[in-house]
Order: structure tokens, then sequence, then C-alpha cells
């Protein structure tokens, strides 16, 4: 099949489509984590004494000893085996942003030829995946490759299902052999450690005496597009970068703003339902979809969770959104950017810090003493995101994501903080000492009877901040649709680790010397003057906020992933993760290497369709039509007829400037020699991606004067609208 036939054939299919509504649909209580052996499982399964000791390593991260784990593997393959399970599988977190698997069977035979099934604790507690596939940022010579995963015993074990087999799936840590960290888990373990004591410390010197763990949450809201498959199929571009290299604006686009919670198409609501249900059979506490910005483009939302399961569960969650929809005859495009001129995706992460004992930290609180502690762990977010503003560029920063910061529809390349009108204006009155001498001390509300009644209606929301306080969590909505979660979350724990240290720090002083009030008060205004250049809360869009920003704040305005990974480089952020325990100078260093090679693959990947489809697709479309215009004018003038020619001159002038396009690309792709990371990513970010945009340019006004019969890819009104 070639050219429009292809998509001739494609609509026909889309609008012939049987819907195929799954017939699994149950009620929520029979299926709700029926496939998870979670607490309320091995309640049922295990000894009392063996419950209480796994139980404490779940709520506490703590070790299981060798024992109970031989109890739990033997419980847990009793449930498996029940549910038909052959399979099991370590699961993981690599440097990548996706998932890693490595199935094994229960199966062994004995000496009668029997097979029999087999899982101990060892085996359950650790795997040894052979790990030199996976990217270390050379962490590890290739002759000591191995590595190993080892079960996380706080995120649950759970089941997946295909249609021929079930495999037991059991969330790991991914370490070298000499112990340093090659996936996102540990990292995100150690950061909520560190998290805790910080957090701890300041509990303590404000006079809480019952301090349970402090734990982060996270609820990640995901934006999706849906193309369907057969457009998609005849769409390489789509299908090996997840985006489109080419293609002319539709003539209708996100204009009229009618699709932003408009009505779901059904076809897309039996997906979403399907979607749903195998999450609650995970676990995953589903709670919102909707229609999204851009046409095409849909948002699905669980409830937050403890950071380290929602991290497991938004991966998982990528998974089987991208699963189902191939069976419903869709591709789910997780990209940032699928479609030019059109909004993007991405994800909002949800954040905050609380325990059982003082409840969500970042909530205000219902007394002037709980708004204490809310103030310091606000002016610790403050603080953290002024101080490291360039660390939570970096951990956001990803080939795809490029193309939304600082395009005029996302959260911009600057990162500060939104605290709203009444939480802007007391942190304000701090820092300008307002609230020090007449209002200090005895039982008065400090001004923060103004924050009780924190206005919490979405409306007011500014949607313009990268990093915005939302009532009772902090929303990071700068993270890329398709990246994981747990870069953001360990960049924002850690941060939030060291604030409060200083915090902690300069609070002892500070008590020595008055009452709690004036000493919270006194160290959030130092806190203030160093750091409350990052509040903002006007437009973040505006011409005027990059020139403020950046000329009067001193904050930095980051464009590319090229500029903003170094940061991971500098000796500060180092000293962060070094001294809080998160990640040592080579785990750093590593994360640099990988991401940094990421982009660079990212984009050659891209520059190389982009030749293959301009040379091998579009020029010979246009040629064809050339050569069809040609014979028509041929034929008239024999008739004594004349033709106008500027379309042909038009088709002939963009198809040259095209193809000298892709041949300063491929040129300009030969380049091999870089004198470090950092030049070969810019090479990219600027050199290539331009030649990129060059080449895409002619291309896409070929497409608007090639006849529509001739053209072969499908357009972007096609993918876009017909579903
Ligand atoms: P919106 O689109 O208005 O931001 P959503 O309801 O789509 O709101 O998503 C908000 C997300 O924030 C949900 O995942 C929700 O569970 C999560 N969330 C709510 N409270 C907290 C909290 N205290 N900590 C972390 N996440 C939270
Ligand atoms: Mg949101």
């Amino acid at each position: 099949m070639s050219g429009n036939e292809s998509r001739l054939q494609a609509i026909y299919q889309i609008t012939n489509r049987e819907p195929s509504a799954s017939d699994k649909t149950e009620p929520l209580g029979n299926i709700w984590a029926c496939d998870v052996f979670n607490l309320a499982t091995m309640e049922d399964s295990l000894s009392k004494n063996a419950y209480k000791a796994i139980k404490k390593t779940v709520q506490t991260g703590q070790a299981l000893d060798p024992a109970t784990a031989d109890i739990v593997a033997a419980a847990m393959k009793e449930w498996a085996l029940a549910k038909g399970v052959k399979f099991y599988s370590h699961v993981f977190y690599p440097l990548t942003n996706v998932t890693a698997e490595k199935h094994d069977g229960f199966i062994i035979t004995n000496s009668d030829g029997h097979a029999i099934n087999e899982f101990t604790g060892s085996l359950l507690i650790k795997g040894e995946p052979d790990g030199s596939s996976f990217p270390n940022g050379s962490i590890r010579m290739t002759n000591a490759a191995r590595g190993y995963t080892a079960w996380d015993p706080t995120s649950p074990v759970y089941i997946q299902h295909t249609d021929n087999g079930s495999t037991l799936m059991i969330p790991c840590v991914f370490m070298s052999w000499t112990g340093e960290a090659l996936d996102k888990k540990i990292p995100l373990l150690r950061s909520n450690d560190a998290m805790n004591k910080a957090g701890n410390r300041v509990l303590s010197l404000m006079g809480e005496d019952e301090i349970a763990p402090l734990n982060s949450s996270c609820g990640a809201e995901q934006e999706y597009f849906l193309v369907d498959s057969n457009f998609a199929n005849s769409r390489p571009d789509l299908l090996l970068t997840g985006r489109t290299l080419f293609g002319a604006a539709s003539a209708k686009g996100q204009q009229f703003d009618d699709h932003y919670f408009g009505a779901i198409p059904a076809r897309v609501q039996v997906y979403m339902q399907d979607v749903e249900d195998q999450l609650y059979r995970l676990g995953i506490p589903a709670k919102t979809h909707h229609n999204e910005v851009a046409p095409g483009q849909f948002e699905i939302a669980p409830y937050f969770e403890a950071a380290n399961v929602a991290a497991d569960h938004q991966q998982l969650m990528m998974t089987t959104l991208k699963a189902t929809a191939k069976r419903h005859g869709f591709i789910c495009l997780l990209h940032e950017k699928p479609f030019a001129g059109i909004n993007g995706s991405g994800k909002h992460v949800n954040w905050s810090v609380g325990n059982s004992t003082q409840g969500n930290l970042l909530d205000p609180g219902q007394t002037p003493h709980d708004n204490l502690n809310f103030l310091l762990f606000c002016g610790a977010v403050i603080r953290g995101v002024h101080k490291f503003g360039p660390l939570l560029r970096s951990v956001i920063a990803s080939a795809g994501n490029d193309h939304r910061l600082g395009a005029n529809e996302a959260p911009p390349a600057i990162l500060s903080v939104y605290l709203g009108d009444q939480l802007e204006k007391v942190f304000q009155d701090i820092k300008d000492g307002k609230l020090t001498d007449s209002q200090a001390g005895g039982e008065m509300d400090l001004g923060l009877s103004q924050i009780l009644n924190f206005d919490r209606d979405p409306g007011d929301r500014n949607r313009t901040s990268p990093f915005a306080f939302t009532g009772n969590r902090f929303e990071f909505r700068a993270v890329g649709s398709a990246q994981s979660v747990s870069g953001p979350l360990v960049a924002m724990n850690t941060m939030l680790a060291d604030s409060l240290i200083w915090i902690a720090d300069k609070l002892e002083v500070a008590l020595k010397n008055g009452d709690q009030t004036q000493a919270v008060i006194s160290v959030l205004q130092e806190l203030m003057n160093d750091h409350g250049h990052a509040v903002f809360g006007g437009d973040g869009y505006s011409s005027e906020w990059h020139e403020e920003a950046v000329a009067k704040r001193g904050l930095k305005n980051i464009p590319t992933t090229a500029d903003a990974l170094p940061a991971l480089q500098e000796a500060s952020v180092k000293e962060l993760f070094e001294s809080t325990g998160v990640l040592s100078p080579v785990e750093l260093a590593s994360r640099y290497e990988v991401y940094a090679e990421q982009y660079v693959l990212s984009l050659e990947v891209e520059a190389k369709v982009v030749i293959d489809m301009a040379k091998t697709t579009i020029y010979p479309a246009a040629v064809r039509y050339l050569s069809d215009l040609s014979m028509a004018n041929a034929g008239l003038s024999e008739m004594g007829l004349e033709m106008d020619n500027s379309t042909a001159s038009a088709v002939s002038a963009a198809t040259n400037a095209m193809m000298t396009a892709v041949a300063q690309l491929s040129k300009a792709m030969e380049k091999e020699e870089f004198s470090d990371t950092e030049a070969q990513m810019q090479y990219f970010a600027n050199d290539i991606l331009s030649l990129m945009n060059e080449v895409r340019l002619h291309a896409d006004t070929l497409e608007t004067e090639v006849s529509d019969e001739l053209w072969p890819l499908p357009k972007y009104q096609e993918m876009l609208f017909i579903k």
C-alpha cells in the first residue's frame, strides 16, 4: 500500500470498528487489589509472629530476617500458585525511564524427572540479572558487570496476567556488585530516610514528644495522547521516537478550547475503564480521568500514596496505559510533545510530607502551634527551590520535555515557587519583620488565622508556575509525561532534608535566646532574606518575568537539557547528595553520564528518522506530484493551453530546500569528536535540532502543496480527530 491508500484504509477500519468492551468489568469490591500480596493477604496467610515482623518491615523499611523471609516466600508462593502463576520476576527501575523485568520459572525438576515448584526466601530476596546491558554510567567495568536485584518489601508484590499465563512480580532495588545504586528506587528510599531524620530533628526541637517516621507522599497526574494505531503504524516517527517529526498544522487545533473536560469519546472511555479495572486489580487507586486541553489528549490521576509505592505504581500505570491501548486499537503516546503547535503532556507531581503523629506537615493546621510546624516545612521548601532550582530543572530534563518547558504552554524553565496570595503575604510579613515585635508572644495567632482559612479553590491557582503550593501539598508541574517520578521525588525530598537540617541548626541556637514563636520567626526571617527571591505569584509565561527573574532575582533560565544536566556536576549538588547520604559522588556522576547519553541518543534517533523519512517517503511523493504536474503541463501545451505553474514552482523549491537541509543534517551527523559530554549535548541541542527543524519546515510546506491523494503520511487532522 502506498501513499493515500493506507490512510484511506485506516479511516475505513476506524469507522467500521466494533467497540472492544471487555466482559470482565466487575464491582470494585470484587477486584480491588485482588492480584496484590499486600498486608491484608499476608495477615490471612502468615503466623502472627511472621506477620508482625513483615508488617514492621513494610511500615518502617527495617530489614527482614532470613527466617521470616522464607516464611513469607512460602506463603507468597502458595498464594501465587493458587492463582495459576508459573513464573516470578524481579521488577526494577534502571536509569532509563522504563521498567525492567527478569522472569524465572518456579519450576525445577527432581531426579525422578518430576517438575516441582520451588521458591525460597533467598530467591525472593535476591536476584542476579546480568546488569551489563543496563546503563550504569561507567560504574561497573564490564568484567565486573554483575548487578543484583533485591526485594523492596515496602512495595507490594503483585501478579501480572497475560492471556496465556500469569507472573508474580516482585518490586526490587537494583545495585552493582560493589553496592552502588544503579536504579531510581534506591535513591528514593534513601532520600525519604534523609528527610525523615532531618524532619524528626526539627519536630523534636519544636517540642513534639511523639514523632512517628516521616514519609513523603506522591500523587501524579498523567497526561497522554491516544492515536488510532492504523494511523500510527504508518508514521515511523511516532513508532520510533514517540513524536511526529513532520506534520503541517491542522486547520482546527485546540483554538476553540472545546476539548478540555469535554465529553469523553465512547471508545476512549471504554479504554479508560479497562485501564482502571486493571489498575484496581493491582491495588492502584485510579481516581480521576478526563479530556485534556489538546484534541486527542487525556489525563488519568490516582489517589496519592507513599512516594515509594506511588513511584512503582506510576511505572505500572504507564505500562498498563500503553499495553491496554494496543488492545483497543490505539497507540498511547506518553511523549511530552507528540504534535507541534498544540499542547504537550506533563506529569504533575503532587508531593507532601507527613507522619501519623503530626499529620501532613504541608497542611496549615488548626492551631498557631501547628502552623509553626507548617511554616517551617513550607519555608524549607522555599529555601530548597531557591538553592537547588538548577537541580530541580535537571531532574526534569529530557529531549522530550525540552519541547514543553519554555514554550508558551507549560511551566517556564525558570524554577520559582508559587504560594498563593495569603501564604505569600505571611512569608512577606515575616521577611519584612512585621510579625516580630508587635505581635510575637503569648497566645496571639501571628496573623496566621488567614492561612487557617487557606483558599483551596483550584480556580484560584496559578497555572503558570512550575512549582506551586496547592493548599496541602506542592505540585511540581514541570515534570515530563514520559518521566519516572522518582527523580523529581528524590530531588524534592533531598532538598527538603538539607533545608530542615539548616533550620534545625538555626533553631537550636535561636531557642536558647527566646521563646519558640520568636525563634521560629527569626529563623524564617533569615531564610526569607536569603531565599525569598524564589517566591513568585505572577504570570510565569510573561516576558517581564523572564527579564526580572534573571536580571533582578538571579534565578536561572535553563531552556534545554544540554544546559540543565551539568547542574548535576556542581559542587553544591554533590555536597547535597553526599551529606544527606542519598547519592555518593560516583553514583551522581554516573547519573550525569547516563542522562546525557540518553539525551544525545534520543536526538540521534530523531535525526536519523528525519533523514530517512524525508528521503524515502516525502521526497518521492513530491517528485511524483511534480511529475504529474509536468505531464499535465506538457499535455496542455500540446493543446495550445497554458497552465499556472506556481504550485509546481513552490513544490520544486520546497523539495530542493528540504533536500539541501537533509544533506546538511547528514553531514552534521558525521561529527564524532567532542571535547566533552557537555559539548556533545550542546551540539545536538543547537546544530542538530535546528537542522531537523529546517528539514521539517520545508517538508511541512510540501504537505500543504502536494495533492492529498499522493501524500503518504497520516495528517494531523486525521490523527487528532478521527477516533
Ligand atoms: P488538579 O488537576 O486540580 O491538580 P487532581 O485531583 O487531578 O487535581 O490531582 C491531584 C493529585 O494530588 C491527586 O493525585 C491527589 O491524590 C494528589 N494529592 C492530594 N493531596 C495530596 C497530598 N497531601 N500529598 C500528595 N498528593 C496529594
Ligand atoms: Mg494538578
